[in-house]
């Protein structure tokens, strides 16, 4: 079961009519269907008697006043667009709770302090850092989502259940948390708690390990908070209020969509700094609002920086799925014999961008500047597309270089420089030649450099016969940390099926159904070469 079935839709901005806290709570009355539900209660109303109905509007407003009184912000988009909560939920996905960008929705029993928390964090994140939802930025997101939850079920005066600190969900099952942020690594979780640690997610599954490697930011959170000795290191605690002033800081003010756990250590100990000897507020949901008493002090920076090295915050991870950095082209004494070049800096003649018209159409291989291999072009499929309900993206796309003449050739080479982020095990790109009018994918094992990755289903490049793809992300540890690699191809079972020993290349993206949110798939300079003794 996981904690936020966080979507990835994205809603308009408010233009901010409505301002300050205004709660619009609703009860599905056990099914699904949001026309049906009824007014529960909204802002100032008398408690409903429904006790999921008034545990979610006294949490969305603690909620409110934690972010509020803390930092100055008004509602999740800091623009008092109104908290509306759906309780009495059912479908397939109960028992579960989740943000859908707009409003929040509740299972039965599912409102509690902490899940509304973590839940609407979600939207102040998308709101600010706007970090992805996949891979380190994707865990730094719902880390956030932890602390910030967690530090309103601490300061607040309900659901203070024993033995309950530092544990994600409590309320809902309490023979089993959904998370603990204090010890991740414990059964049943078994999440990281280092960047070291053989817990350490390198899978694409659940957006490459979002609630996973987030126990590494949480156990970081945990140690700044309330210190203690970790991993050969001891941070003494700077305590919840300096902590949460920090973190907001760096969420609100540093991270990017793209962040990283090294930039996320950057940006807390960049936030520590401006607040040392600064003002910092009270974020007690009930009590809070004013200044506090306390501040940040140099020192208080150091322990943050030891809590962060503890948890090996900046390690590189997943490293042994990493590209394979690119050898010479020949063997020793042999000479490079290129039959056919393109960097794409001067218009790439002969190639032709093209896709399936009977699918989605509107997105197509374009020239890119914005991330390039070699000199200021290259090309890209983008794949960022979202909606589940309302638009069937399932789309074939194609990129068909000029004619390649490879006659009189015995074991010609295709090399080509890319790089792709798509949406794991559904989207991705295979590469094609053209024998004799007909494409034919070019098979994972005539990769000798940085072949396919994965697999992929749904999508129309995708077959029962061969699924391998470029798929997902190869370090996805290190994302978004974008960097062209080679890929080299051996041509030469090819050359005598090919009846005049012309060929052409195809570089061929498909997507499935829907949920893209990624970056696609970048190529630049391509090559075809044989290696010949001189
Ligand atoms: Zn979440």
């Amino acid at each position: 079961m996981l904690l936020g079935l966080y979507g990835v839709s994205r809603v308009e901005e408010f233009t901010g009519i409505y301002h300050g806290k205004d709660r619009r709570n609703y009860n599905n009355l056990a099914q699904a269907d949001y026309s049906k539900a009824v007014k529960c209660r909204f802002e100032g109303d008398a408690p409903s008697g429904d006790p999921d109905c008034d545990n979610a509007y006294v949490y969305s407003g603690d909620t409110y006043d934690f972010f509020n009184k803390g930092f100055g912000r008004d509602s999740y988009d800091n623009q008092g667009s109104p908290l509306i909560s759906y309780v009495h939920y059912a479908s397939e996905i109960c028992p579960n709770a989740f943000w859908n960008g707009q409003f929040m929705t509740y299972c039965s029993t599912f409102p509690h302090d902490d899940v509304a928390g973590h839940e609407i964090t979600h939207g102040v994140t998308e709101f600010s850092a706007n970090l992805v939802y996949a891979y380190q930025p994707g865990a730094l997101n719902e880390s956030f989502s932890d602390i910030f939850g967690e530090a309103i079920d601490l300061l607040n005066s309900q659901e203070n259940e024993l033995d309950s600190r530092w544990l994600i969900g409590e309320g809902i099952a309490p023979a089993v948390a959904l998370r603990d942020m204090e010890d991740p690594e414990s059964l049943p979780w078994q999440n990281p708690a280092t960047c070291g640690s053989r817990f350490y997610s390198c899978s694409t599954s659940d957006s490459g390990g979002v609630h996973t490697n987030s126990g590494v930011p949480n156990k970081a959170f945990v140690l700044m908070v309330d210190g203690g000795s970790f991993n050969g290191r001891t941070v003494k605690g700077i305590g919840l209020n300096k902590s949460v002033a920090i973190q907001y800081r760096t969420l609100s003010r540093y991270l990017t969509p793209y962040s990283n756990f090294t930039d996320d250590y950057e940006a807390l100990l960049a936030s520590c700094r401006d607040l040392t000897n600064k003002r910092i507020y009270d974020a007690d949901p009930e009590t809070g609002g004013a200044a506090l008493r306390e501040r940040i002090a140099k020192t208080d920076c150091a322990q943050v920086r030891t809590a962060l090295d503890a948890v090996e915050m900046i390690k590189a991870v997943c490293t042994d799925t990493a590209p394979t950095a690119a050898g010479p082209l020949c063997a020793s004494g042999q000479t490079v014999a290129s039959l056919y070049r393109e960097d794409h800096e001067t218009g790439s003649a002969g190639w032709t961008a093209s896709n399936d018209p009977a699918l989605y159409t509107a997105q197509n291989w374009t020239v890119a500047t914005d991330f390039v291999a070699s000199g200021t072009h290259a090309w890209r499929i983008n794949n960022e597309l979202t909606s589940c309900s309302a638009v069937d993206y399932t789309s074939d796309v194609y990129l068909v270089s000029p004619s390649v003449n490879l006659a009189g050739t015995s074991r010609p080479v295709l090399r080509f420089v890319h790089d792709f982020f798509t949406e794991s095990g559904y989207d991705g790109g295979t590469i094609e030649i053209n024998i004799n009018g007909e494409w034919v994918k070019l098979a994972g094992n005539d990769f000798t450099l940085n072949g396919y990755n994965g697999e992929i289903s749904g999508a129309p490049n995708a077959t029962t016969l061969d699924a391998e793809a470029f798929t997902g992300y190869r370090n996805p540890g290190s994302f978004p940390n974008l960097k062209y690699s080679e890929s080299r191809v051996d041509l030469s079972r090819y050359v005598p099926q090919d009846s005049d020993g012309t060929v052409q290349f195809r570089f061929r993206f498909g997507t499935d159904y829907c949920n893209g949110t990624e970056v696609g798939w970048y190529l630049d300079d391509v090559e075809v070469y044989e290696c010949k003794l001189p």
